[in-house]
């Protein structure tokens, strides 16, 4: 499992180097978002969620029965709108409210 980085759209922030709790992402000489190691990526989307510029995405292989698409985050206040790309170019948007995260 690995995310891949939309070189054009990373701000270079750094926000998501700050956040990997595997300190796998880092940025190049020139300002982008890279992943160093993505074999040791474990998918935990942090980095995904924290870039406001979703330039970050979450690869979902077949291993998860993804087939190749592709995840993204667009915060909205305490909302959280996942966007899952299809390999087939459909996108489906699942909208989760964070207040509710510690409900269950
Ligand atoms: S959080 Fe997003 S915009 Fe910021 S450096 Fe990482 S990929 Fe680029
Ligand atoms: S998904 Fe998690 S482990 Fe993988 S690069 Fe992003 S923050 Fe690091």
């Amino acid at each position: 499992m690995s995310i891949e980085v939309d070189r054009a759209a990373c701000t270079g922030c750094g926000r998501c180097a700050d956040i990997c709790p595997g300190s796998l992402l880092a940025l190049d000489e020139s300002g982008a978002a890279f992943i160093a190691r993505p074999e040791r990526c474990w998918g935990c989307a942090s980095c995904v969620k924290e870039c406001a510029a979703q330039a970050i995405a979450l690869y979902l292989g077949e291993d998860i029965g993804g087939l190749g698409g592709r995840l993204t985050v667009r915060r909205d206040g305490p909302l959280l709108h996942w966007a899952v790309r299809l390999a087939g170019g459909e996108t489906k948007v699942i909208t989760v409210d964070g207040r509710d995260a510690n409900r269950y």
